[in-house]
């Protein structure tokens, strides 16, 4: 099924992100999580992408066992920064061959000292290319906080729009740690003109390193609330996992009662998280 039509139904969807194994070695522990979190089943998930492209069978074979064999829809995540077109053609191909129909178009980090390939600027210019290469759905990045290289918050929201008019049928949001941001970026996407389906990325905060980590990569900001709980929990694995699970929820929460289409929830791979987290949202999702 295309995620688009999943979407547009009439209740706030819930999805879960996984990564793919990094080397063969763990393929099959990873598999096992991934199917265990398939078992929840989500109304989809993503499977995400290796930066260079290097892992890309990975990620392909991830997301159809997935489909294949919980029935749960996928969506696999396609990064174009260091790759060829040729390359992204035989990605696509192989998608294509194992029924998934849903892809997220990303340009991908710059590795430092520059990308090995220069077919692709943009994440527009994949979304094209995929548009061309058959019938997919195609999802997008955005941003609450903006995107780190963007040099305002305007141009950020243009070059979304643009995005969109490319082919983007729907946009999952970068991990944000206040509400508050959501909501005005959503303001701002709409006044634009942007008016595909938007879910907002959610990941519970399960330790202090895995969080400062993402929060260097991304510039997610760290409001009181959170900083605070790590003040206080970030030596106590235990405790800090309860409270990040439960900041989280309180957060899904919120952002359901105020509108919102879509949580996508990454899951990091742990399906007790992925559990708990939906099974604290059973009626709340169904107001
Ligand atoms: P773009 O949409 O191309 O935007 C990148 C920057 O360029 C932005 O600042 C934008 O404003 C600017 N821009 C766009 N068009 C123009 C233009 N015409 N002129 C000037 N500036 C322009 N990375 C991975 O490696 N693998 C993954 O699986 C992965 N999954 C992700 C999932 C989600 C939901 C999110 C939010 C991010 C994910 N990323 C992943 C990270 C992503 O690849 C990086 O954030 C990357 O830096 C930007 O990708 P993008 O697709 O948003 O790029």
């Amino acid at each position: 099924m295309k995620i688009i039509d999943i979407l547009n139904q009439d209740r706030p969807t819930l999805s879960f992100e996984v990564f793919p194994p990094k080397t063969s070695d763990t393929y099959d522990s990873v598999a096992k999580a991934t199917q265990d979190i398939a078992a929840l089943r989500p109304d989809f998930m993503s499977v995400t992408y290796g930066a260079g492209g290097g892992t890309s069978d990975y990620t392909v074979g991830i997301a159809a066992g997935i489909q294949q064999q919980y029935g749960v829809d996928v969506l696999a995540h396609l990064t174009c920064a260091s790759s060829t077109r040729e390359h992204v053609a035989q990605v696509l191909e192989n998608l294509k061959e194992k029924g998934i129909q849903n892809v997220l178009a990303l340009r991908g980090d710059i590795p430092e000292g520059g990308a090995p390939a220069h077919d692709y600027q943009y994440a527009a210019q994949l979304v094209k290319d995929i548009k061309a290469h058959g019938d997919f759905c195609i999802g997008g990045a955005c941003y609450p906080e903006g995107h780190l290289e963007s040099p305002d918050l305007v141009s950020d929201i243009r070059h979304l729009k643009e995005k969109v008019d490319a082919g983007a049928q729907h946009l999952v949001s970068q991990l944000f740690f206040d509400n508050e941001d959501f909501f005005r970026f959503l303001e701002r996407a709409r006044i634009a003109g942007i008016d595909v389906p938007i879910e907002a990325g959610i990941m519970p905060v399960l330790s202090r390193s895995s969080i400062q980590r993402m929060v260097s990569m991304c510039g997610a900001s760290l409001p009181r609330k959170l900083t605070r709980i790590l003040a206080r929990y970030g030596d106590h694995p235990a405790a800090l996992r309860e409270a990040g699970i439960a900041y989280a929820i309180d957060q899904i929460s919120d952002l359901i009662a105020g509108g919102v289409e879509g949580i996508h929830l990454y899951t990091m791979n742990d399906p007790a998280v992925a559990q708990q987290i939906a099974g604290s949202l059973t009626s709340i999702r169904s107001v």
